[in-house]
């Protein structure tokens, strides 16, 4: 039976990923128990905690019953029902219907995940599945977290005989005891930063050396003491093993789709007049205009889109150094962009600068005196006042960029959940530059 569990948390404590590591420890005792999944949905729906993350694992168990009501209790008990935002929801995919499924049910499912990280969905949508497909489960409040309960338990569903089924990476978390939770974390930082020396590109986000920053623990009262990311489950534990901390009630590790990009739209389906709000995308498009700091340290400038239109896009504050990079840009210049779309606005999250305008048009110089000419009037050429030549047309010059073309992100204290680290993006004949 695969059992998948969302919204049980709320910003004052709790995570849905610790109440799926309490299950997955004590459900061992009525059968194997397979390493959990912590899928990311949609970055940009307003009513996620944090992460938008929700969990599923699967029980290999002849007692589905029993198994449920355990999970069940475990849910009541430890969700945070008295927050506004907190709406526990539940989904089973018992044996029964994991042995009879059809090809078009898991399409149905492939569907609903694809759509919880990249759209958003009503629970009239999660119904409509659970109903036709007969699935047990179990809501409290308004059960919203149904939609997030059942897309975890979609992709389970489809990595189930096919691992590599979705593009996913691994994640480690370690929790607090319950006596040191709302207290400062004891983390011995020197150990952090070997632990990353020690074990990156393989792992990845647990500091950002650019920033000067650990950025692998949360700040809030959550049981969660730390978590190390990665492509490699030796890494990781090569990681853990060198970090000192203070001691943890347990920890688990995560088959997630973080850093796998899953939640950009790509290219070939994103068109401006399809685009929207709190939906992610890959465009492409020149730059046509220059990049302007705002009122906040924001960095903006608009890009014309390849089939259609202009849109702007931003570089936030917290992105830091990116910043610097998306400063260097200029009219003209041919650009990937990868990021959110807010108030019409696409907040980036990576760039790739593919082509650099190293052209400049500039009034011509006299042949014979060697100044600048002057117009001569609009369409009329350019005229030397003191010689008297002219010329009809500008001239073409070419500037040197301090900018090097290749992918550049934002830094690992921005980094979203969903983003491809750039240590993970091998393109051909195209230049990284990681930010770490
Ligand atoms: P945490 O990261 O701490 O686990 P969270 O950020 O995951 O918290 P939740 O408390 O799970 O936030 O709230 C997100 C809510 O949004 C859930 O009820 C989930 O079912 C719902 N949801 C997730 N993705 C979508 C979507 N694409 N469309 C509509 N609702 C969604």
């Amino acid at each position: 039976m695969i059992v998948g569990i969302d919204d049980t948390d709320s910003r004052k404590g709790m995570c849905t990923t610790y109440l799926c590591a309490v299950l997955v420890d004590e459900l061992k005792n009525y059968g194997e128990v397979s390493t959990p999944r912590l899928v990311r949905l949609n970055p940009c729906i307003p009513f996620k905690t944090r992460g938008n993350g929700a969990v599923s694992f699967e029980i290999s168990i002849e007692k589905e019953e029993e198994v449920k009501e355990e999970v069940k209790a475990r849910v009541r008990e430890l969700s945070e029902l008295n927050e506004e935002g907190t709406n526990p929801g539940v989904v089973f995919i018992g044996d029964r219907v994991l042995n009879t499924i059809s090809v078009k049910d898991e399409e149905r499912l492939k569907y609903f995940y694809e759509t919880a990280v990249r759209e958003v969905l009503t629970l009239e949508d999660a119904y409509a599945i659970i109903t036709d497909l007969q699935l047990d489960y179990f809501g409290l409040k308004n059960k919203r977290g149904l939609i997030g309960a059942l897309a975890a338990v979609s992709f389970f569903v489809l990595q189930r005989n096919k691992p590599d089924y979705y593009d996913c990476t691994y994640e480690l978390i370690a929790y607090r005891k319950k006596d040191n939770r709302g207290k400062a974390r004891v983390i011995d930082e020197t150990s952090v930063w070997d632990a990353d020396t020690a074990t990156y590109p393989l792992t990845w986000d647990t500091v950002d050396a650019a920033n000067n920053k650990i950025v692998f623990a949360p700040h809030s009262p959550c049981p969660v003491l730390f978590g190390i990311r990665g492509d490699s489950v030796d890494a990781i534990y090569k990681a853990y093993g060198l970090i000192h901390a203070e001691p943890e009630e347990r920890k688990m590790l995560f088959i997630t789709n973080q850093g796998t990009d899953f939640h950009l739209i790509p290219l070939d389906v994103a068109t401006k007049e399809k685009m929207q709000d709190y939906h992610s995308y890959v465009l492409d498009g020149m730059v046509c205009s220059n990049p302007r700091t705002i009122e906040g340290g924001h960095v903006v400038f608009s890009i014309s889109l390849s089939d259609s239109g202009t849109i702007e896009c931003i570089a936030y504050e917290p992105t830091k150094g990116f910043r610097t990079i998306i400063r260097k840009l200029r009219v003209g210049d041919a650009v990937r962009v990868y990021g959110s779309q807010k108030n019409e606005t696409l907040n980036l999250e990576k760039i790739d600068i593919m082509e650099l305008n190293q052209v400049e048009e500039k009034n011509p110089r006299c042949d014979k005196c060697g100044r600048s000419m002057e117009s001569a009037g609009r369409l009329q050429g350019y005229r030397c006042k003191r010689c008297g030549t002219y010329r009809a047309d500008k001239a073409v010059v070419t500037v040197d960029r301090v900018l090097e073309k290749g992918l550049y992100e934002a830094p690992p204290v921005a980094r979203r959940h969903l983003s491809k680290p750039l240590v993970r993006m091998f393109e051909a004949n195209k230049k990284i530059h990681p930010s770490r």
